[in-house]
């Protein structure tokens, strides 16, 4: 046997659990929740293991998780026979923070509030730790399945741990907290019942707990102790679909999502026939906190026959629905499938089918009867579902469907779908107009849209950095190509055919301002323009610029080709005449450049983009001031 060795917390987790022991008092019943799933979580895998190595397990299959109770000793243990930890393993386990994301969730702990913490510990996944919530002083003695001796875990929270090999007959875990001063009320039977019932009413192994009662009476009474299960065990997909409450639906959801808001929508049913399995969906009302920076990955739960396999099966949902959580159950899988087999298998991808069909066609519906929350739905995962168009072949034009959009005729707060917008739209128009950028006021004004406004058509206003890629993966829908409004040539139409005739007398402005003014394709006369003086397009091929602010945010710019821009002049606004004439008078007069550039610069500005040098720009302004009094 060793002595006790001490090590010292991972930085991160020091501070972690001295945010835990110094500012979570709400809700802290939650680190019983945290130490359940953590021993259920430990029966299920061995479960697992054993499939394939039966011997783990041979000793003991009565899977329960156990509470005990020592008043005097003021201590509640939480006992499991599932897998547990050698000593190197606990010292991974438990002395740090296994997962990515521990600064984050440092950080989100520091700038939320007291009533969103145990949310956070819950999601963020440190459950053990939220023990020192409520204690003060917490060993965990463990014996992993096949290993011989065990090993003692002793920590009080406070930087530093102690590891020991212990011996021990027990395979399993038992995790032992010393209650602290103020958490008296975790020593009694029904608070314990009613957390348990609480959080952990779905777990499928029984949590139980000693109960005594007395039989008989006088002298003949006998006080006789067993074991009692606080749990129901009930599955929820389980269960008739009828059946289950919308409270039944929270609190499952909450379990396996750690998502505090109830969800928006659950999708219950039961495949009969070739294929049989039971699936139990729920699609979030709100994002989740780790969904952005997490890596994207789908996962939802598998269970084979009852028997739980893995807690995040890829497989089962493409990448684009990876905000659906739930459950699926099936009786055609073989039970010892590994992750290799499941890429692979039909079944699988059967299952899958289904469940995406049965997803989308709940999108559609709540699109449909619930255009409201609808709405708050696509807020929050609108950007991923769009995914789908690229991702999902066979189910593009369904997921096309299901995309909302700003336009230039909705008013605050509205938006269109693409039939929506087909269906407006007049008959003689036959493109789907947009327009991206990164702020959708300044986009409707931009002057590039002036001649289809007045036209009556609609232009869609993308601001989300994935509609670059969607537009382009879209190409068109429904027949109707989807077309930006800033690039390329407008196609000729009967009342612009008189601006080719001027065009010669502009001739000689326009190859000035080619050669003078760095960087530009071409200069043309403008059909966009009404108002305006001047637009810059992209040429017809060429990337727009809001894909190429999106390359240079991520660090790839350099992998685009250069844009072509093409400076459009509206050749019957007066400022434009005015330099014409100034050109025609003396090509060399000074003022003429200055104008030159000034024109350019504004429709940089309307574009959204930055002017490359403003102190130029401030000169020529001024310089054409100063002149303003001659
Ligand atoms: P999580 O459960 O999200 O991984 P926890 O902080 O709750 O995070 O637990 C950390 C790790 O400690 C677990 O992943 C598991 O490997 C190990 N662990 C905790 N409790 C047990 C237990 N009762 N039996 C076996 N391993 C455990
Ligand atoms: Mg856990």
């Amino acid at each position: 046997m060793t002595k006790p060795q001490t090590m010292e917390f991972k930085t991160e987790l020091e501070q972690l659990l001295d945010i835990i022991v110094h500012s979570l008092y709400s809700e802290r019943e939650i680190f019983l929740r945290e130490l359940i799933s953590n021993a259920s979580d430990a029966i299920d895998k061995l479960r697992f293991e054993a499939i394939s190595e039966p011997s783990l397990a041979s000793d003991d299959t009565d899977w329960k998780i156990e509470l005990r109770v020592d008043k005097e000793a003021r201590t509640l243990s939480i006992i499991d026979n599932g897998i547990g930890m050698s000593a190197s393993t606990i010292v991974d386990q438990l002395g740090t923070i296994a997962r990515s994301g521990t600064k984050e969730f440092v950080e989100a702990l520091r700038s939320s509030d007291a009533s969103e913490r145990p949310e956070l510990i819950g999601q963020f996944g440190v459950g053990f730790y939220s023990s020192f919530m409520v204690s003060d002083d917490v060993t965990v003695l463990s014996r992993q399945a096949g290993h011989e001796s065990g090993v003692k875990w002793h920590s009080q929270g406070k930087g530093e741990f102690t590891v020991e090999e212990i011996d021990r007959d027990a395979r399993g875990t038992e995790v032992i907290l010393h209650l602290r001063e103020d958490a008296d009320e975790f020593l009694e039977d029904f608070r314990i019942h009613s957390i348990v019932r609480k959080y952990s009413d779905f777990i499928e192994h029984p949590v139980q707990m000693e109960a005594s009662r007395t039989e008989g009476e006088g002298d003949d009474a006998k006080t006789i102790t067993e074991l009692e299960t606080l749990n129901s065990r009930k599955a929820l997909w389980l269960r008739p679909t009828d059946e289950v409450s919308d409270s039944d639906h929270e609190e499952f959801y909450r379990q396996i999502s750690h998502d505090f808001n109830p969800p928006a929508r659950n999708i219950h049913f039961v495949a009969e026939g070739t294929l049989e399995y039971r699936a139990l969906l729920y699609l979030p009302s709100q994002k989740p906190m780790d969904f952005m920076w997490t890596e994207p990955k789908a996962g939802l739960q598998l269970y084979i026959q009852r028997v739980f396999i893995m807690d995040r099966c890829e497989d089962l949902m493409p990448l684009y629905l990876r905000f659906v959580k739930g459950v699926v159950d099936s009786s055609d899988l073989p039970l010892n499938v590994s992750r290799e087999m499941l890429q692979k298998n039909r079944v699988v991808s059967q299952i899958r089918k289904g469940l995406v069909n049965k997803v989308l066609r709940e999108l559609e519906e709540m699109k449909k009867d619930e255009r409201e929350s609808y709405e708050e739905f696509f807020t929050a995962f609108g950007s991923t579902l769009k995914e789908g168009v690229t991702q999902d072949h066979e189910n593009r034009d369904r997921v096309a469907k299901l995309l909302l959009f700003r336009s230039t005729k909705c008013n605050e707060g509205e938006s269109i779908d693409l039939e929506g917008y087909l269906a407006r739209m007049p008959e003689d128009q036959d493109q789907i107009w947009y327009i991206s950028g990164e702020r959708e006021d300044l986009i409707a004004r931009s002057p590039a849209l002036e001649a289809l406004r007045e036209k009556g058509e609609e232009v869609l206003l993308l601001t989300d950095p994935v509609d670059e890629f969607l537009v382009s993966a879209l190409g068109e829908f429904e027949g109707k190509q989807m077309k930006a409004a800033d690039r390329g040539e407008p196609q000729e139409s009967d009342e612009d055919e008189d601006t080719a005739a001027d065009a010669g007398e502009f001739e000689g402005l326009f190859t000035f301002l080619k050669t003078s003014v760095e960087g530009l394709k071409d200069v043309r006369i403008s059909k966009r323009l009404r108002s305006s003086a001047a637009v810059l397009v992209a040429g017809e091929h060429s990337v727009s610029a809001q894909l190429e602010r999106i390359m240079k945010q991520m660090g790839r710019g350099d992998e685009l080709p250069p844009r072509e821009r093409v400076l459009e002049l509206n050749t019957d606004h007066a400022a434009i005449q005015a330099l014409q004439k100034l050109h025609a008078a003396d090509p060399a007069d000074p003022r003429v450049e200055d104008i030159a550039h000034l024109l350019y610069d504004q429709a940089v500005i309307a574009e959204g983009s930055a002017v490359e040098d403003p102190a130029a720009m401030a000169a020529r302004m001024n310089r054409l001031i100063e002149g303003a009094s001659d």
